[in-house]
């Protein structure tokens, strides 16, 4: 147990001396375990909280009602949890009432997962009734207990099962998979707060090496669990089975691509709600919370400003502005199937058809990528003697008028076309 650092073990010490029992449970034993790095360490004791109050001279009563306060020791900020057990539980929100226990074994037995279930003494014994590291040695996620009871009890523990089961590649039990199955309707009771809270961590953890094996998109789009993507805003919609077979699309994506989609669909439902675009501020939050870049950030500002645009129209119309746009742009194509799969699920449609519709709408362009365009931006700045912004205005004229196969992709014919508009056209006026 030298893992611990010297202020929690003295938070260990000090209730011991004060007669009561403590230990370190929860995700700091699971993580030393797993060989992750530990950030946040949990004790548990057999005290009440009015005790541990007494005990400690800094104190936060954070969790009061739960019965966890807060210690700050030394620097160190612990969270002490009294033994509970949890009896009465109210539609599979919150338990009613919070009943405490001076027993470790009915402490641990209340909680989730058999990972989760370790204790851990000062003089460095494991108290693991469970077999928690057996199933941490099998990567293995099994509840507590009865599965259907554990799960039915508390919704959470289904995002928490997808959570842990990502986060370190396990296997989900198979009757803690089943309970979840049949009780996976139970999440729509789940308040935002709590829900969001788990969803956040899950975004935040690293899950490529569980995703192509569930599928990330089991998470997305499990038909049991519809619409729960990243983050979602608590927005739960019932949906029989995938019938657009967005499953089997998304496990064409990389993990990375998935959770790009995932943010995706969440931004747009978002957007689809309240008809108004995400602030920057929350997309730099989200920027934040998922470590990623400012590249990233203005990245998804420009999609949300194209997918807004290409939402209201008819497959027949968003097509070839899509594709016009990221030619344009020169976006590959792999992002267009990445939009394309968006405004799939967003308009339930079925994505398949769109990627064949886009695939041959390519075909039929005159222009695939940009640089095959005929000319240049020196092209026009020689031939109309244009300078400075106008010749990016120039270009991007004929840049549509070629895609739109409006003018021929001939460089003489393109530049003609640019002079007779810059004769109409007082926009291009000198
Ligand atoms: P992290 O490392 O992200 O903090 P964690 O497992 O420690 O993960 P916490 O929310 O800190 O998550 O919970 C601490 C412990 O409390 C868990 O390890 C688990 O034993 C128990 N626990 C948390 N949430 C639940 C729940 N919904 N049902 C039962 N037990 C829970
Ligand atoms: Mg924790």
């Amino acid at each position: 147990h030298s893992f611990v650092p010297p202020s929690i073990l003295s938070i260990l010490k000090r209730i011991e001396d004060a007669g009561y029992e403590a230990v370190i449970v929860g995700g700091a034993i699971r993580d030393y375990l797993f060989g992750r790095n530990i950030n946040d360490w949990d004790v548990a004791t057999s005290a009440r909280p009015e005790q541990v109050q007494k005990i400690f001279s800094h104190t936060i009563p954070t969790g009061l009602r739960h019965g966890t306060i807060t210690v700050i020791e030394a620097g160190e900020i612990c969270e002490v949890t009294s033994y509970r057990k949890e009896k009465h539980y109210n539609n599979g929100r919150h338990p009613e009432l919070v009943e405490y226990t001076k027993s470790l074994y009915e402490d641990l037995s209340r909680r989730d997962y058999t990972i989760n279930s370790i204790a851990l003494y000062r003089n460095g014994r494991l108290f693991d009734p469970f077999d928690g590291r057996i199933d941490i040695q099998n990567k293995i996620l099994r509840t507590v207990g009865n599965p259907q009871q554990r799960l039915a009890e508390d919704a959470l523990r289904h995002l928490r099962a997808f959570r842990l089961a990502a986060d370190y590649d396990l296997e989900i039990e198979s009757m803690t998979w089943q309970a979840m199955c049949q009780n996976a309707h139970m999440t729509s009771c789940l308040s935002r707060e709590r829900m969001n809270q788990e969803l956040l961590r899950f975004a935040k953890c690293d899950w490529t090496a569980w995703a192509p094996k569930l599928g990330a998109g089991l998470w997305l789009r499990h038909p049991l669990y519809p619409g729960l993507s990243i983050l979602a805003d608590g927005m739960i919609a019932t949906r029989e089975h995938d019938e657009h077979n967005w499953l089997q699309v998304l496990q064409s994506f990389t993990a990375k691509e998935c959770q790009e989609i995932a943010i995706g669909l969440w931004l747009l439902r978002a957007y689809s709600a309240t008809k108004t675009k995400p602030s920057l501020e929350s997309l730099q939050n989200l920027q934040r919370s998922l470590g990623k870049s400012k590249h990233w950030l203005t990245s998804w500002m420009e999609r949300l400003e194209l997918l807004k645009e290409l939402l209201p129209l008819s497959v027949d119309l968003f097509i070839p502005l899509l594709a016009k746009k990221l030619i344009i742009k020169e976006k590959s194509h792999k992002d267009a199937h990445m939009l394309l799969a968006l405004l799939a699920m967003q308009k339930d449609l079925p994505v398949h058809p769109l990627f064949k519709k886009y695939q041959t709408h390519l075909k039929t362009l005159p222009i695939e990528h940009i640089r095959d365009l005929a000319v240049r931006g020196s092209d026009i700045a020689l031939h109309l003697a244009l300078s400075g912004p106008l010749i990016g205005q120039a270009l991007f004229m004929a840049q549509n008028a070629v895609i739109e196969g409006r003018v021929d992709n001939k460089k003489p014919i393109i530049l003609d076309w640019l002079k007779k508009q810059m004769e109409e056209n007082s926009d291009l006026e000198k």
